[in-house]
């Protein structure tokens, strides 16, 4: 179809539904909405993801067998043959001034008597072959009329290859898009001030549009894609500062007392010194604490690091000042650990704790109690932010790895009483971008040491006919008194109890068999709380040599005397994930083993059981498997609200995001409302990412 023949629609809304736009009804609305793709504006932002230079006409007489071509050339013949079984196919022959070539489509025969008709001219993009002379099979082909000639779309030009689905062409997307653009026009306003687009030499936001989709030049569209990627990662960062003036910055906290009498008495029960990263952590807090802007941390440090120890402190200083703590923990069981932790060094301090999980059973006793005050801290799950639990005085909220809680339940939690203190932990190192990405709103503090005397757990891949001596260095582990984890691969925790079937049978078969006279018990998300507890409990105080474990224990659970840790089919486990069940060793002066069981299927598979065994940095190993998954899924995995970018990649464009959350800073420095006129677009188009910002 001749490109000019499209209706265009002055001026098309940007906001309008495709709909609107000419050749696109209800069904190729439906089939685009799998793209993403429901307003005119979400199609402009449809961005390719390659280009092909076929700007360069050649002549048919200089054209080689194997080469890409794009020619202009008459048809000089065209027939529509019948093939066997019913399909067809266009022969033509076609002619520029240097020769003829002949031209063949499979299966579109109606060619030959509709768009590449005897006597239309056209223009040709394909590889050459040969068959009885050059030929070019299925080429991709734009016809041109006289009025044409300057502007082909589909060839003839760099031209645009998009990202697709089911139902839709390159040369449709190619051709709404086109006269989408031409149609919107000046519609596109400009969002970044005069003062950025100058600083960076950025192409105006029309002339970008136009250049991402049919580029002048490779140069060009790779300059457009930069302003349009460096665009929304400014917007997002200017968000992210927005909310966080409006909710910490310039909100009124508590003034919480740091020095009383239960953080002393703490830091006197405590029979070692804190590492240099816990104490600067610890102080990061209480300077916080202290003040009354409220408190909006994250503190970040590797698996057994110590942050347990260092939110402790805040516990300390909170109920110190007369105030209520919500301790959230990811699961039960790690609910229970904290709680017994927690139990231990502020029950003889005469603190009351509590645990309120999903399934305590004295539940509407304990909302009680924490109503009216009289529990001062409480240790719990979910179960803590339902809308029944009402605090009395909540000053501080910890929420232990944070990642697995999403926005909205954190919103929850924090809506409880005025403004506390939060204080977000996690063990989960995550790739810098992300961590600016997802928390630039927080205050970061990160624990860079460990506990002095750790030694580094070591790591190494075994097959499967060497279980058995792995089977055997348990035993040796266990008689010198240390213990061991195996963990069974469940990928998902089920309600179906067929799913325990391997873990169970394989529990049976080796303290049957191989591990027969060791104490062996076996832990899932099956069990009811009491029994998790108790397990832990037993696993704790060394009455259990080898825990059979699903990832239930991958989050936090500790014994100091666990040396080794056994994960099978460890190919089906994220990197992260093995990363975090690995820390369960190594929490001592011992020497650990982590043994990766079962061969990989795949190569990334094998990839990550290689990072895993040459490196013990959580941030590298999460920069690893974000590389190796891409942003989108390393965080889909954990629901952390990451952006919906049309442009920007949290992994191509590192440097990007830390020149636009620079400039963002700059910018707020001098407009921190965003009031100024030629801001008034910026502020604008910030909402677009409302629902991420935490
Ligand atoms: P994380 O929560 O960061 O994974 P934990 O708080 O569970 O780590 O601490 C791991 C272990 O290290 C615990 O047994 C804890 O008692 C111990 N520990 C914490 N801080 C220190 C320290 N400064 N010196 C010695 N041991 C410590
Ligand atoms: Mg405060």
């Amino acid at each position: 179809m001749p490109i000019n023949s499209k209706k265009i629609y002055t001026p098309l809304a940007i906001d309008a539904p495709v709909q609107e736009l000419s050749g696109i009804g209800n069904k190729r609305a439906a089939t685009l909405a799998a793209l993403g793709i429901y307003t005119v504006k979400d199609l402009l932002f449809h961005l390719p993801r390659e280009y092909r230079d076929r700007s360069l006409i050649q002549q048919i007489t200089s054209a080689e067998i194997g080469e890409h071509i794009t020619i202009e050339a008459e048809v000089i013949s065209a027939r529509s043959l019948r093939l066997r079984g019913g399909k067809t196919m266009a022969l033509l022959t076609v002619r520029d001034n240097s020769g003829d070539m002949k031209v063949s489509f499979f299966g579109r025969g109606f060619l030959a008597h509709t768009s590449l008709k005897k006597g239309t001219c056209s223009l040709f993009t394909g590889k050459v072959g040969e068959y009885k002379g050059l030929t070019l099979q299925n080429p991709e082909y734009e016809p041109l009329v006289e009025t044409d000639k300057s502007d082909p779309l589909h060839t003839g030009r760099i031209v645009p290859i998009y990202p697709l689905t089911e139902g839709i062409t390159q040369r449709q997307l190619r051709q709404w898009i086109y006269s989408t653009l031409s149609s919107v026009g000046e519609e596109i306003q400009e969002i970044l001030p005069e003062s950025l687009l100058t600083k960076y030499n950025f192409q105006k936001r029309t002339s970008a549009i136009h250049e991402t989709h049919f580029p002048t030049t490779m140069q060009s569209a790779k300059e457009a894609r930069v302003r349009f990627a460096y665009e929304e990662l400014l917007t997002m960062q200017l968000g992210i500062f927005l909310r966080k003036a409006e909710q910490v910055d310039n909100a009124k906290g508590i003034c919480h007392d740091t020095n009383g009498i239960v953080a002393q008495q703490l830091r006197q029960s405590l029979p070692f010194a804190l590492t240099p990263g816990q104490q600067d952590a610890v102080d990061d807090i209480f300077h916080d604490m202290a003040s009354s802007r409220p408190m909006f941390r994250l503190l970040q440090g590797d698996v057994g690091c110590g942050k347990t120890l260092v939110a402790l402190h805040a516990v300390a200083a909170a109920v110190d000042s007369g105030n209520q703590v919500a301790f959230m923990a990811p699961t039960e069981i790690l609910a229970e650990q904290h709680y017994g932790t927690l139990q231990t060094l502020l029950n003889p301090l005469g603190i009351q704790v509590a645990l309120l999980t999903g399934t305590s059973p004295n539940a509407k006793q304990l909302r009680e109690m924490i109503s009216c005050g009289k529990t001062q801290v409480v240790i719990g799950t979910h179960a803590l932010y339902q809308q029944k639990t009402v605090f009395h005085h909540l000053g501080l909220v910890i929420i232990d790895e944070q990642h697995r809680f999403g926005v909205s339940q954190r919103e929850a939690l924090g809506k409880k009483s005025s403004v506390p203190d939060i204080l977000h932990t996690t063990a989960t190192p995550i790739p810098r971008t992300l961590a600016i990405t997802l928390y630039g709103g927080m205050d970061l503090s990160v624990i860079p040491d460990m506990p002095p005397g750790r030694l580094p757990v070591k790591t190494a891949l075994t097959p499967d006919n060497k279980k058995e001596e792995l089977y055997q260095y348990i035993r040796t582990q266990a008689e010198a008194g240390y213990q061991s984890y195996i963990i069974c691969p469940l990928v998902e925790e089920s309600e179906h109890f067929s799913e325990l079937t391997p873990l169970i049978d394989h529990y049976i078969s080796l303290s049957e068999g191989p591990l027969k006279g060791l104490r062996s018990a076996l832990l899932h998300g099956r069990l009811d709380p009491k029994e998790k507890e108790e397990i832990m409990t037993r696993f704790k105080a060394h009455e259990i040599d080898v825990l059979f474990a699903t990832t239930v224990i991958e989050v936090g659970v500790d014994s100091p005397k666990a040396t080794t840790i056994i994960i099978e089919n460890a190919g089906r486990f994220g990197l992260t994930q093995l990363h975090q069940l690995r820390g369960r060793v190594g929490r001592s002066n011992i020497q650990s083993w982590c043994f990766l069981v079962g061969k990989p299927t795949t190569p990334e598979g094998r990839e990550r059981l290689d990072v895993l065994r040459t490196c013990n940095n959580g941030f590298d190993i999460a920069e690893a498997d974000m590389k190796l998954r891409g942003p989108g899924d390393y965080c889909g995995a954990r629901q952390s609200g990451l952006p919906d970018f049309r442009v920007a990649n949290l992994l191509q464009d590192a440097r990007l995001l830390d020149t636009a959350r620079y400039d963002a800073i700059q910018l707020l420095k001098e407009d921190a409302a965003l009031k100024a006129a030629e801001h008034q677009m910026l502020a604008q188009s910030i909402k677009r990412f409302d629902t991420m910002f935490i």
